[in-house]
């Protein structure tokens, strides 16, 4: 049975807003469709919902669902990682496509940092997230990509998620099973768990889907 991301993570979009401006952005479009907030360009953030991380059983909050940890306000990251402190039972992730913006410091185990990669091109977002984030817990997320990826440095990368462009947006370029495959051959030969989004399924058949997550996860 293919399972669906979104049924273990939950999005919880403390930030919403991001001035990166990516082709196939769905929460611009979900910001502009249901009027969330006037300039998507500007990220906003909705501190009352602080109190969402008070779960009564340990959840996974993906935090970046509309937003790009790059442009966060560091008393806005200050005030989630003193949340995430208090609340050990959940798991934390943080996504972002700038990493060479950010200076962070944390020893709480309970938060986990990430880079989408979408290109050959951008293989380097690895490496910089490792030098300006230091943390317990490293993620990477390729998707959309856009083409094949290559030798990646998994050293110390914790969880791989592969995915594809879903949507209708101009220009779409749906991921090549030989991408998702070599992706997920690298971080398996590493003993990485490795993720395949539930919209894979099509491009690979379901003997060829590997949908983990890392133990630390309890899902
Ligand atoms: S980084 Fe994410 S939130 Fe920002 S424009 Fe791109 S897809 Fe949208």
């Amino acid at each position: 049975m293919i399972i669906r991301i979104k049924d273990k993570i939950k999005n919880l979009n403390i930030v919403i807003g991001c001035p990166i401006g990516c082709r196939y952005c769905y929460a611009r479009n979900n910001c502009r469709r249901f009027h969330i907030t006037e300039v998507f360009s500007k990220p906003e953030f909705y501190e009352n919902k602080l109190r969402l991380f008070n779960t009564k059983e340990p959840r996974v909050f993906l935090l970046t669902g509309m937003s790009d940890l790059a442009y966060w306000k560091k008393e806005w990251l200050e005030k989630v990682l003193k949340k995430a402190e208090e609340t050990p039972r959940n798991i934390y992730l943080f996504l972002t496509k700038r990493p060479e913006l950010l200076d962070i410091y944390t020893e709480l185990d309970n938060v986990w940092f990430g880079v989408t990669i979408t290109c050959a091109a951008e293989r380097n977002r690895a490496d910089l997230l490792k030098r300006n984030v230091k943390a317990k817990h490293y993620h990477l997320t390729f998707e959309p990509l856009s083409d094949e990826v290559g030798e990646i440095d998994l050293d110390d990368i914790d969880w791989v998620v592969i995915g594809t462009e879903t949507g209708n947006c101009k220009g779409k370029i749906s991921t090549k099973k030989s991408w998702a495959k070599g992706l997920a051959k690298q971080a398996m030969s590493k003993n990485i768990p490795v993720f395949m989004k539930e919209d894979l399924f099509g491009i690979l058949d379901e003997e060829e889907m590997t949908q983990q997550f890392p133990k630390e996860f309890k899902l």
